[in-house]
């Protein structure tokens, strides 16, 4: 019994079906622990949606991906020197590079002859990227250099709708460029958004990477759940943990499954309490008056204090009087980061 995130999977699944549809040129990102469901189970789905191309993270992380989805793979971390690309024909021939400074581009032909490549334009996120001048001084060069350009690319910052002016700036700049491809891949565009800029500029062919909204675009499909290890009654004073805390008041103390390896970590104690409010706390007991940090964990309703900072694989909390005790092996809804989250199973029906 373990921390788990169970999918349901007609659910899930309609939802990806749906942005698929409405996403024409869709690129899923798969990266870091797979946006909670496993780098391995998003190839197979990615795979599974038709997707021509997805994009990863790290060179490190396509001996996990390219086995299990057929198409091209986008790594989105841009080349170095430094980094260790795959040398396996096969593989190589599949891979996108993302170069985002010019003088990148001959060192990674060099060691790759052949090699396919996006050119990473600066936006406002300041992350990676060429200036669109940089762009410029480097189009004549390209069919000298060699390889094979599949387009821009642009990062967009969280924007939530309101990219058009920056967009439009960018995308005249990659006109302007006249380079041998009209690709553009770009991420943290609305439906909206996209559907302009495909107005305005017919002759680009845009190619959305899309991660958060595709695979955690419908919560509802999602649970988390932690397990209940053990239940202790407490009296106000007794110790308990590793710390040896004492309790501020009658309750119990819940041992649960999911710690700081599952990347449960604590929060600041939540309503920052002004001192007339903590001294009015104090005086009912009150656990965040106690100095206790809430818990991504929900017992009878409420999310519950942390009794003292997680352990590696487990929690302790503290739960008052008066609330519902739930019994060993009961399951707890927990609310975490699905991106920072390690769980033990994955379950999708
Ligand atoms: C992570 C990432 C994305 C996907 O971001 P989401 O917010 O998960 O959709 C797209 N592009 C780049 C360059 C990224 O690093």
């Amino acid at each position: 019994m373990s921390l788990e995130l169970s999918v349901d999977g007609e659910r899930w699944r309609t939802h990806l079906r749906a942005v698929a549809e409405r996403t024409p040129g869709l690129v899923p990102v798969l990266k870091g622990n797979g946006y909670g469901f496993g780098l391995h189970r998003l190839a197979r789905r990615a795979g599974w949606l038709g997707a021509s191309t997805v994009a990863v993270g790290l060179y490190e992380e396509l001996p996990e991906v390219a086995p299990r989805f057929p198409g091209d793979l986008l790594v989105l971390t841009p080349w170095r020197p430094f980094h260790e690309d795959p040398a396996d024909p096969a593989l190589a021939k599949r891979v996108v590079h993302t170069v985002s400074r010019p003088e990148d581009l001959p060192a990674l032909l060099e060691r790759r002859p052949g090699a396919r490549f996006v050119l990473e334009l600066a936006t406002s996120m300041r992350r990676h990227g060429m200036t669109a001048a940089e762009l410029w001084a480097l189009a004549p060069d390209l069919r000298r250099l060699g390889g094979r350009l599949e387009g821009v690319a642009l990062h967009l910052p969280l924007a939530h709708g309101g990219h058009l002016a920056e967009v439009e700036r960018l995308l005249t700049d990659v006109v302007a460029a006249d380079l041998p491809s009209r690709t553009v891949w770009v991420s943290h565009l609305t439906d909206a958004e996209r559907d302009r800029l495909r107005a305005a500029y017919a002759d680009l062919e845009l190619r959305p990477r899309t991660g958060t909204d595709l695979w955690l675009g419908d919560r509802g499909a999602l649970r988390v759940t932690s397990t209940v290890l053990d239940v202790h009654p407490l009296r106000r004073g007794d110790p308990y943990g590793y710390r040896g805390r004492t309790a501020p008041r009658d309750g119990h103390l819940l041992v649960v499954s999911g710690g700081t390896a599952h990347g449960i970590g604590l929060e600041a104690p939540q309503g920052q309490l002004g001192l007339k409010d903590r001294a009015r706390s104090v005086a009912k007991g009150g656990l965040d008056a106690a100095g206790l940090s809430r818990s991504p964990f929900w017992v009878d309703g409420k999310q519950r204090w942390f009794a003292e900072p997680p352990h590696m694989q487990a929690s302790m909390l503290l739960l008052p009087q008066g609330a519902g005790v739930p019994e060993v092996g009961d399951r707890l809804d927990a609310r975490v980061r699905y991106t920072a989250t390690a769980f033990d199973r994955v379950v999708v029906s």
